[in-house]
């Protein structure tokens, strides 16, 4: 019999890609979605590029209620729970995106592993690892770093995914479960898009074309392209030694004055930002405009992920970033979330 995978949030720019890396491998998925309209447009979008869905299937779930999450894990050797709440604009109390995030997580996690799932991956980030104080100006990220979501310069972003990600760690301890569960932190993802789904970290490449930083925060992390990252999650499942881990899904890092000047050189006849705004600016700024105040406590910091035990462990070689920032543009232009004057 085919097994069964459940995909939470398949409607996601990540979630898109495992779902198609699971379907081409064979395997039939249950995919979450909120609204099951909206889950027709990402059939029709998987088809579109090539992927078969016969073996693809819809229910509806929200993180924030018990509804539906005991009849989506049922039958499901494994489970993917990569949903969270991750708004472009984070809200301005601290706690607010916890809910959903940690109480989702623990809905999925302890249903899945109740129900006798082989394994639980799910995705948390490299934001609930960096968050901490005295990290200098060179941040080499390790498995074993942890944000402290009490540090009052943290937003709701990052303090979400850090209590969510805690809290199903100590769940699967708990239970001693942990060889079951395999969180996925990836820095910041970029890559093809293969639907429309306005996620938070293309943004960042829209935002660069359409003019909407005209100056840029100096600001640098790890970068992984989407399809790394869904190859991440599917070795997840099955390779020996994995259980218990935190896999960081992370390549080479880039300032975003570096991702600019890239994209510049491949599309030299657009205008993109080439100056970056001083971090005493960056800080004004921060006090007024909530999605700059988010990445204030990053700023000047050179991120970088200790991530080689990732490889070893799955086999997984990351591309470039610059390869990932490079296909998303494409896509983008392709797709036509971005318009190229001619
Ligand atoms: P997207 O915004 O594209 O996808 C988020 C998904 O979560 C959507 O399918 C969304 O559903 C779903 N979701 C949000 N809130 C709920 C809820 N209350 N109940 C059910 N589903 C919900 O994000 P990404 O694909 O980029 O991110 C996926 C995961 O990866 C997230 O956990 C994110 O934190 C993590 N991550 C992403 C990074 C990046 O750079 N993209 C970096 C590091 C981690 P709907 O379509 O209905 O809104």
């Amino acid at each position: 019999m085919t097994d069964l995978v459940l995909v939470t949030g398949l409607s996601g720019f990540i979630a898109s890609h495992v779902t198609a890396g699971l379907l081409s491998q064979g395997y039939a998925v249950r995919g979450t979605v909120r609204n099951k309209a909206k889950g027709g447009r990402i059939i029709e979008a998987l088809s579109n590029n090539g992927i078969d869905t016969a073996q693809l299937e819809l229910v509806e779930a929200d993180l924030g209620e018990d509804t539906g999450w005991k009849a989506a894990v049922k039958g499901c050797r494994f489970v993917q729970h990569i949903a969270s709440p991750f708004p472009l604009e984070a809200p301005s109390s601290r706690e607010a995106l916890v809910p959903e995030a940690r109480a989702g997580a623990m809905r999925v996690v302890e249903q899945a592993l109740g129900a006798g799932a082989e394994r639980v991956i799910m995705t948390s980030s490299m934001v609930a690892m960096m968050g901490q104080a005295g990290r200098g100006k060179h941040m080499r990220v390790t498995e074993d770093d942890w944000s402290n979501p009490d540090w009052r310069p943290l937003t709701a972003y990052p303090v979400s995914k850090t209590r969510a990600e805690r809290a199903v760690w100590d769940y699967a301890k708990a239970q001693n479960v942990s060889a079951r569960l395999t969180t996925i932190c990836p820095g910041l993802v970029f890559g093809p898009d293969l639907y429309d789904n306005g996620g938070a970290s293309l943004a960042i490449i829209k935002g660069l074309f359409s003019g909407q930083f005209p100056v840029m925060p100096r600001l640098a992390y790890p970068i992984i392209d989407v399809r790394d990252c869904a190859s991440l999650h599917i070795k997840a499942m099955t390779r020996p030694k994995v259980g218990g881990r935190r896999l960081m899904a992370a390549s080479n890092t880039l300032w975003i004055s570096e991702v600019s000047a890239i994209l510049q050189s491949a599309y030299p006849d657009a205008k993109l930002p080439a100056r970056e705004m001083p971090n005493w600016l960056v800080k004004i700024v921060g006090l007024f405009d909530q999605s700059v105040k988010g990445v204030l406590p990053d700023v000047g910091i050179f991120h970088e992920a200790d991530a080689g035990y990732v490889s070893s462990l799955t086999g997984v070689i990351p591309r470039p970033a610059k390869e990932a920032v490079l296909a998303s543009a494409a896509s983008l232009i392709e797709n036509g979330q971005i318009k190229l004057d001619s």
